[in-house]
């Protein structure tokens, strides 16, 4: 956990209630936490979610791994250390999104629960709801999709500490929300997410 390093600061809270910001948005804010290997589908199901709640009219806004490791995080690698900075990092601009009212779909494999769980009760703190969706995927399945040929480099040994292969994924114990890509196809999965977005009452 980081610590915090500056002294002498003071939270200046604003004006505008938690009431007040659902009916200027039309609805709650949210962060749907993807995790699972890489793969897994993740990101492909971030998109597609993204675009039904957008054509519906809602908020929301995705957070890729790759891509906010090409900005924000581009300082980090993928030992446990920065996979950890990563998440909180990933975790404290997801929370600010969902606080802002946008439906936040982040997608990240965030392998460890101790990670994950910090974000939660991030989330859990400041009131903000959050949702833990794992995008489960047999490692065989995707061994075999391999997208980006990471697998491939990863069995050969050109890339260490690789979710899966060299590096542990510690599965959910208790997700909101499980979906199977190596069961359901594409369709299948997103009409389970907005199904299950449509169930917790955020829309108003
Ligand atoms: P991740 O973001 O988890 O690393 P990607 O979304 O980049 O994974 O890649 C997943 C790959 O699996 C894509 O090529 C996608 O077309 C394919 N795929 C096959 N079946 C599914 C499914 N049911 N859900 C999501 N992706 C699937």
């Amino acid at each position: 956990m980081a610590e915090q390093v500056a002294t002498n600061i003071t939270f200046h809270e604003g004006t505008v209630s938690a009431e007040e910001r659902v009916k200027n948005m039309g609805q709650k804010g949210a962060t749907l936490w993807f995790t699972g290997l890489s793969a897994s589908g993740k990101s492909t199901i971030a998109v597609a979610v993204e675009q039904v709640l957008l054509s519906r009219g809602h908020h929301a806004y995705r957070l890729d791994g790759d891509n906010i490791r090409m900005g924000l995080n581009k300082n980090l690698g993928f030992s446990a250390e920065d996979r950890t900075e990563n998440i909180r990092r990933i975790g404290e601009v997801s929370k600010l999104f969902a606080d802002a009212g946008v439906l936040s779909i982040a997608s990240f494999i965030s392998p460890y629960t101790v990670d994950r769980d910090a974000v939660r009760s991030l989330h859990a703190e400041n009131n903000v709801p959050y949702f833990e969706c794992y995008i489960d995927c047999s490692l065989e399945a995707a061994e075999e999709r391999d997208p980006k040929g990471l697998y491939k480099k990863a069995r050969a040994g050109e890339i260490k500490g690789f979710t899966g292969i060299d590096d542990p994924y510690e599965e959910p114990t208790s997700p909101e929300l499980h979906i199977k890509t190596h069961v359901d196809d594409l369709e299948t999965c997103v009409a389970k997410v907005i199904e299950f977005i449509d169930a917790q009452n955020l829309f108003a």
